[in-house]
């Protein structure tokens, strides 16, 4: 899981919080508080397998509900594999050293 805060290298963020945090959006880090995102290039082609399940339903090769509802549970379940998985977070501020001592104080020094 590539949670992983670019400021303090420690868990930044939970799974659902980075699935719900765009490449436009920021989050706090819940460690150091300093400010983090998605990586963008990585988010786009994230996105992929989505856009492809969405091209799929809309060209109407595949006919019938169910066929179609897997196609684009499908593609959303292998997006947000990847995205959690593989697209990394960056910085989205300037590193304070302050902040990422107290914050990996407070964790025992664990990486
Ligand atoms: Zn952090």
């Amino acid at each position: 899981m590539e949670t992983t805060c670019p400021h303090c290298g420690l868990d930044a963020v939970s799974a659902w919080r980075k699935l719900a945090l765009g490449p436009a959006s920021t989050a706090k880090c819940r460690r150091c508080g300093l400010k983090v995102s998605a990586a963008v290039p990585q988010a786009l082609l994230s996105f992929v397998p989505c856009v492809v399940a969405v091209a799929v339903v809309l060209s109407g090769v595949v006919r019938g509900t169910g066929p179609l509802i897997a196609i684009g549970a499908g593609g959303w379940v292998f997006t947000s594999v990847l995205y959690l998985v593989w697209v990394p977070l960056v910085a989205r501020q300037v590193t304070r050293q302050d902040a990422v001592a107290a914050a990996r104080a407070a964790a025992g020094h664990r990486t």
